[in-house]
């Protein structure tokens, strides 16, 4: 399978693009970049034969199958509509698009063209969110009674850029974290949040877009969900903790992009680790993504899952601006 990358950036950079090369037969034919400079020069950086700033170029291209999207958020849903048009699979970076219609619309020309079309929510394909979901699934800690999600980062350098001044680009921790802590509990849960309550902040960083915030989500089940995001933590650390009636895991340094982490089950006879596979969490979702273009399988998240995670993010801030609890919309899906 040829890729073609839309969008020269940091994700492909650090961990997509050996992703994709780590899947067998397949390969990056080109990058669209808005600077054709920036362009030629990540294309040599990472060995990649054609650069351009022509996106037709990219998904009209007959030799390439499917892209991998991962421009500033505001591009997304163009350049999805392009790509599929040609008849391309599509890997989208989160959040799907600036707007639930524009997500909804993706997904479903998408679903009308045949094509894969996958949101790249790492988390999911973590082996220890796998494990954590097989023992909430097993029966393992009773009913579920809350989750609590830890998600306080500090914003590497390199990456205070649109994410923390423009709005427009689609920055702000809203968009950027609560998008994959939505997934993890869909995931976990296999239910989809129905209301949530909200406070955002500037703590430092943001400007003119918040970078932090805190949620309480009430679930369908009544399982509870409390999250708090922020750019802002130097030291917080990460981590997520789900409550049972039975037993309780408490996981730490668990919301990143590697394989990494401690998580202990505890309970009436004490506590004990929790083993997990130290599998690349990008490279299990580029496996299953592959799989799917060959028709076995489902890629880890599809786009319903994109949308999704989107409606529970815009709620989010939804209920942060107005102060009061908002019903998560999913635009009919
Ligand atoms: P970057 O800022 O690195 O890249 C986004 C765009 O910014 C690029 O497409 C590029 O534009 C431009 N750009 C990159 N470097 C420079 C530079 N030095 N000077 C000027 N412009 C530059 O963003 P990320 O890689 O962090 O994020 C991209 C997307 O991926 C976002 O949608 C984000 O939400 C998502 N993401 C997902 C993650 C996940 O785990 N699923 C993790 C991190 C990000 P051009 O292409 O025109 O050259």
């Amino acid at each position: 399978m040829k890729w073609g990358l839309v969008g020269a950036s940091t994700i492909a950079s650090e961990h997509v693009i050996d992703a994709i090369r780590a899947q067998e037969a397949n390969s990056i034919k080109s990058v669209l970049s808005s600077d054709p400079q920036r362009g030629a020069a990540y294309a040599k950086e990472h060995g990649i034969a054609h650069s351009t700033i022509d996106l037709d170029a990219i998904v009209g291209d007959p030799d390439i199958d499917a892209v991998y999207i991962s421009t500033t958020n505001e591009k997304h849903f163009p350049q999805a509509m392009a790509a599929i048009a040609h008849g391309k699979h599509v890997l989208c970076e989160k959040p799907l698009a600036m707007t639930l219609a524009e997500a909804v619309e993706m997904v479903g020309t998408a679903r009308q063209a045949g094509i894969v079309f996958a949101t790249n929510h790492h988390l999911r394909n973590a082996g220890s969110h796998l494990a954590i979901r097989d023992l909430i699934q097993s029966g393992r800690l009773g009913d579920i009674l809350s989750v609590r999600i830890f998600h306080a980062v500090h914003l590497p350098a390199h990456l205070q850029g649109w994410r923390i001044n423009d709005a427009a680009a689609g920055g702000g921790v809203i968009p950027d974290i609560v998008v994959h802590d939505a997934d993890t509990v869909r995931f976990y849960l296999d239910e989809d949040p129905e209301s949530v309550i909200a406070k955002a902040a500037s703590s430092g960083m943001g400007q003119g877009v918040e970078d932090s915030v805190m949620s309480v989500w009430s679930m369908p089940s009544g399982v509870m969900v409390q999250t708090h995001e922020s750019f802002t933590h130097p030291f917080a650390g990460s981590g997520i903790e789900v409550h049972g009636t039975k037993a309780s895991i408490r996981a730490r340094g668990v919301m990143t992009q590697r394989p990494v982490g401690e998580m202990i089950l505890v309970d009436g006879d004490g506590q004990q680790d929790i083993p997990f596979s130290d599998h690349g969490l990008y490279a299990r979702s580029l496996s299953h993504f592959t799989k799917a273009v060959a028709g076995v399988g489902q890629p880890s998240a599809d786009g319903v899952d994109g949308v999704k995670s989107l409606a529970v993010a815009l709620a989010v801030r939804e209920a942060a601006e107005k102060g009061h609890a908002v019903r998560v919309d999913y635009g009919g899906l």
